[in-house]
């Protein structure tokens, strides 16, 4: 039984004055019937995580670098998130693959280093329009697992997360049935190269526009374990919906 993870990602938003959104989740969720990860920008990890002491809120980053240490100016590594206090880390989110040219060589190697301090690595893929329309999602996100996922990926280790690029923060989302063909895809992708136990175990969230008045329809779909969320996880109101929706799925 995969336990369902609603996961916030505020990419760079929110200062000191956010962390009351932490509080109002704790006070909501004292005892949720999923996980909830926050992944706010790395400014705010050490102060989120020592905010969630006790709760059930999870804190992460957006990024690691693959090295543990050296002259990589304005980089963070996975043994420093670990060290602030976060316990995953989102890797290959396609804004990092377009911003700053990732290719999925160094997801992978960002996803060993995670592993190599016992974060869990949530590992994102996903097509553009142009791929989708050009008929190429299922072989695009499969070069992108196979190419981002590190051997010996598990249920503990490792979450992917499939995020259609033009549903990011555009308020469109795929049919269920779109989000059920990629989301049964990356099962049997998984199944195939790491075996049924770890295949089946490892997590699928889906995300590209998850609002509490769509989540609980999306929650629905086969193989969809969870969602990481953008913009509408920046509120409490907003994600607690989210999270609602995921603990009543
Ligand atoms: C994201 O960037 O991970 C994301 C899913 O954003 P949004 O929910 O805003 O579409």
């Amino acid at each position: 039984m995969r336990r369902k993870l609603a996961a916030g990602n505020w990419k760079m938003n929110g200062t000191a004055a956010s962390l009351g959104e932490i509080d109002a989740l704790k006070q909501a969720f004292p005892a949720p019937g999923c996980e909830i990860l926050i992944c706010p920008p790395a400014t705010l990890i050490h102060r989120m995580s020592e905010r969630a002491t006790g709760s059930a809120v999870m804190v992460g980053g957006q990024d690691c670098h693959w090295q543990e240490t050296g002259a990589h100016t304005g980089d963070i590594s996975a043994g420093m998130l670990k060290d602030a206090g976060a316990s995953h880390v989102i890797l290959g989110h396609s804004e990092r693959r377009a911003d700053h040219h990732e290719t999925d060589a160094i997801v992978r190697a960002k996803a060993e280093a995670a592993r190599a301090r016992g974060l869990v690595a949530i590992i994102c893929c996903g097509e553009s329009l142009e791929t989708r329309e050009g008929g190429e999602t299922l072989a695009h996100v499969g070069r992108q697992i196979a190419g981002s996922l590190p051997d010996g990926c598990t249920g503990t280790n490792t979450v992917v997360a499939y995020e259609p690029i033009w549903a990011i923060g555009t308020g469109k989302v795929p049919t269920l049935a779109e989000i059920g063909e990629v989301h049964d895809f990356i099962r049997a992708e998984l199944v195939a190269r790491f075996g049924p136990g770890a295949g089946n175990d490892i997590r699928l969230l889906y995300g590209g526009s998850v609002k509490p008045v769509n989540a609980a329809e999306i929650f629905g779909v086969a193989n969809v374990d969870g969602a990481l969320v953008g913009g509408a996880s920046l509120k409490a109101g907003d994600f607690g919906g989210i999270v609602a929706a995921l603990e009543n799925a």
